[in-house]
């Protein structure tokens, strides 16, 4: 074992201790379609980064969130191992959590949009999340990932990792507490930002809150007439959360565009 040189300039990439809990794209509410809320339960309402594919079997631990102030682990990768982690790695089957844009190798001039992804590997007991740079790190810098990782990859023969697990939520997000309405108000309207809000009104009625708003588009304003009701109504930033992503998908819509999965 030795230390990777970390020469090379740090790029505000996130690092994690290799088998810590993954926590990169928390358990958080989740966007409402244009009609308001899915489900039908308050578990409905909260999920990674709003992906429901991204349900896994198995608890998901971090590997390979290296940077370089970090000592990284480094040996000789076994050729089979490289080439299962890089078809993985830029498999669309594969990739998940993709964020925009271009992310940088922290240890060398490598930018490329491949590396702004995840992947999932099944292991015993737990599922690996690594980053789509991790083939990059195993490949050309000689980062060692633990053991179990390794032996993980090369049993699952470039398989993705087993879905359909219980989501399950933390106790106290599902926890109801009081909602400031007014507060719901203004978050919703300091979205102004890429959500022009003209005006937005919440009227408690039976069985839920009636929401009202005027919605400035240059091209297609539009109105927002909908009653969400009382179990969807869990916390005030939840709610605001989702009331903003409800307008937003009504403004996606009316601009044509449209989100498709790949699945
Ligand atoms: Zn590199």
């Amino acid at each position: 074992m030795r230390v990777i040189a970390s020469a090379c300039h740090h790029r505000g990439v996130t690092w994690f201790e290799d088998l810590t809990p993954y926590s990169y794209f928390e358990i958080m509410p989740i966007g409402w379609s244009e009609t308001g809320p899915p489900g039908s339960r308050p578990e409905h309402l909260f999920g990674h980064g709003g992906d429901e594919r991204c349900t896994y079997s198995d608890p998901e631990v971090n590997v390979g969130w290296l940077d370089a102030a970090h000592p990284v682990p480094t040996a000789r990768p076994s050729p089979r191992f490289v080439a299962l982690l890089t078809t993985m790695c830029e498999s669309d089957e594969h990739r998940l959590h993709q964020t925009r844009g271009h992310h940088g190798c922290p240890f060398c001039d490598l930018r490329s949009p491949v590396a702004s992804a995840e992947i999932r590997v099944q292991g015993d007991g737990v599922v690996y999340a690594a980053p789509t740079l991790i083939a990059h790190y195993v490949a050309h810098h000689s980062y060692a990932p633990p053991q179990a990782f390794v032996d993980a990859v090369l049993r699952s023969d470039g398989a993705v990792a087993e879905t359909g697990g219980k989501r399950v939520v933390p106790e106290e997000l599902l926890r109801r507490e009081p909602i400031d309405w007014r507060a719901v108000e203004a978050q919703v309207r300091s979205y102004r930002d890429w959500l022009p809000v003209a005006e937005i009104e919440l009227e408690l009625v039976h069985g839920g809150v009636h929401v009202r708003a005027r919605v400035d588009c240059p091209r297609t304003p539009f109105a927002i007439d909908v009653v969400i009701p009382d179990w969807a109504c869990m916390r005030t930033d939840q709610v605001a959360i989702g009331i903003a992503s409800m307008i937003e998908t009504r403004q996606q819509i009316l601009r044509g565009i449209r989100f498709t999965s790949r699945r």
